[in-house]
């Protein structure tokens, strides 16, 4: 009855827990400086980043 979609998934994705942990980084932060690699949860934290690391 508990069928979920791990079933089925284990053919198709295999067991790629990086993917599945980058996946979930992408969707809580996506926003991403252009500049370096940093992410942040929110495009203020994005912008205030900016200002300070990249300042000009
Ligand atoms: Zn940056």
């Amino acid at each position: 009855m508990i069928k979920t979609a791990e079933a089925k998934s284990d053919n198709i994705i295999e067991t790629s827990q990086e993917k599945r942990e980058w996946f979930l980084m992408e969707f809580a932060k996506p926003f991403k400086c252009e500049k370096c690699t940093e992410r942040f949860k929110k495009k203020k934290y994005l912008r205030e980043h900016k200002s300070q690391i990249h300042s000009y």
